[in-house]
């Protein structure tokens, strides 16, 4: 018997100036990394640990263009910084973590937040209101990590609304990753969004994003009107 499925595309991203992609196994996020947005989304950063959610492989898409996703009237912006890693493993030891980064980039967390709000308020998952198609734009990967302070924006149609550094995560990039490998063993291809500074806010069709961290290409979104 055969199986008539057509064949399923491996989800790849660009590595800048290079011809090879990187190819994406899973997409692990990292909510409430830095205190200002865990405040500005109404809780106690002090209190309430850094959790992890996911996406889809495919969710990874290149900036540009993008349709106007379907199901909301209330479609976040989330710039963030993107750690892909190149080897993996469970209960990584925090001083071997950063040995297993192969680049970073940046990258948007799209948020329904129409729909996320309704799933908290009735204890259900967020995968609706976080991993719903496109909802990855990441630009092109840069082999290594920025510097550990490096300024992190995003602007809407030249307009700053977001801005921090990578020193305010609560979790430093090597802590997100041991921590993580403790809930799943984590392998070559798994991208990390770090989580995002405060300024989260909503999109509208025809406006153009522009998500920066210093040292890495900036990442372009316009989305349909
Ligand atoms: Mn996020």
């Amino acid at each position: 018997m055969t199986v008539d499925v057509p064949a399923v595309p491996q989800p790849t991203i660009a590595i800048a100036g290079e011809a090879e992609r990187f190819p994406v196994r899973r997409i692990f996020c990292v909510g409430r990394n830095y205190a200002d947005h865990a405040r500005e989304m109404g809780h106690d950063p002090d209190a309430e640990p850094p959790f992890f959610f996911t996406k889809p492989a495919d969710a990874a898409v290149p900036g540009g263009v993008l349709p106007f996703p379907a199901r909301t009237d209330d479609l976040h912006h989330e710039v963030e910084l993107v750690v892909a890693l190149g080897g993996g493993g469970a209960n990584i030891d925090r001083a071997e973590a950063l040995g297993l980064v192969f680049g970073s980039a940046v990258g948007l967390d799209l948020t329904r937040r129409d729909l996320q709000a309704d799933a908290k308020k009735l204890a259900r998952p967020w995968d609706m209101a976080k991993g719903f198609d496109a909802s990855a734009p990441i630009a092109p990967l840069t082999r290594g990590l920025p510097a550990t302070d490096a300024a992190i924006t995003l602007t809407i149609d030249g307009e700053l609304r977001q801005q921090g550094h990578l020193s305010d995560l609560i979790w430093p990039i090597d802590a997100l990753i041991a921590e993580l490998s403790t809930y799943v063993a984590l392998a070559p291809g798994d991208l990390i969004f770090t989580g995002t500074p405060s300024g989260v806010g909503p999109i509208r069709p025809g406006e153009t994003l522009v998500a920066t961290v210093a040292g890495l290409p900036p990442l372009e979104v316009r989305f349909e009107g």
